[in-house]
């Protein structure tokens, strides 16, 4: 596990959670190589649930609102990490990129769900 959180103390579990998840059912070892660090603040002003940026060749930071509700914060750590296997596959076109993380945090919420739900 190459992740960090810092910023807001703010459900933290949830990003491990999500990372997790991830890192298990999507890209396997081309992204949970990288270093990811997941920052909590407040984005009202920017009116954006998150972005990511890359910080250098292994390294992306993704900011996430501090104040999102359980099923958005979920689908919004999914689609900003999605963001970064793009980023590494060099998927630069913005309406390949939008679609694509969109359709993705989707299907990876209702299949995470779907499993939490198989648990006894
Ligand atoms: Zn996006």
């Amino acid at each position: 596990m190459n992740i960090c959180i810092s910023g807001d103390k703010y459900c933290h579990y949830i990003a491990f959670d999500a990372y997790k998840y991830f890192c298990n059912h999507h890209s396997g070892d081309t992204f949970s190589k990288k270093e990811i660090e997941v920052h909590y603040c407040d984005l009202t002003e920017d009116n954006v649930l998150g972005w990511c940026e890359r910080v250098d060749e292994d390294s992306w930071l993704v900011t996430i609102h501090n104040a999102l509700g359980y099923e958005e914060h979920f689908r919004t750590l999914f689609h900003e990490f999605t963001h970064v296997v793009q980023d590494i596959f060099g998927i630069k076109d913005e309406e390949i990129r939008e679609s694509q993380a969109y359709q993705i945090e989707g299907t990876m919420y209702r299949e995470m769900c779907a499993s939490l739900k198989s648990v006894p």
